[in-house]
């Protein structure tokens, strides 16, 4: 399993749902920006690569700021979007089945959330 650039920080979220969907079909991870020129299409989908392997990807990145070096990260919809994504490596059609393993994966990511304190996940900061 590979996380790709920026992505590592949701390590312990992916393995969080290593009793919900077969983890051991995710060979990476990868965020990708869309330009404020550009109508946001999607927040991220889940590709099938073949032999039952898949990569998901994540709008990750809003603004850049380049005087303060922060990428400003949509942490609440890349956390409802990784698991939703996540949730297709079990349920690929969006049936009820999915969107169960859905809120139970998104039931893991606020067990981190606790761990971690944190208090507020509309909208974080990291430094890049
Ligand atoms: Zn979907």
């Amino acid at each position: 399993m590979k996380y790709l650039k920026g992505t590592g920080f949701l390590e312990p979220y992916v393995n969080s749902a290593k009793t919900v969907v077969p983890l051991k079909k995710l060979v990476r991870l990868r965020a990708y920006k869309v330009p404020l020129t550009k109508t946001i299409q999607t927040d991220g989908w889940c590709n099938h690569l073949g032999n039952g392997k898949y990569e998901i990807s994540l709008r990750l990145w809003g603004r850049n700021n380049r005087s303060t070096r922060h990428e400003t990260i949509f942490w609440e919809e890349a956390l409802h979007s990784l698991a939703h994504e996540l949730a297709h490596l079990k349920e690929w059609d969006h049936t009820p089945e999915h969107y169960e393993l859905q809120a139970r994966i998104m039931l893991k990511f606020t067990r981190i959330l606790r761990e971690q304190e944190v208090p507020d996940i509309y909208i974080n900061a990291i430094i890049i």
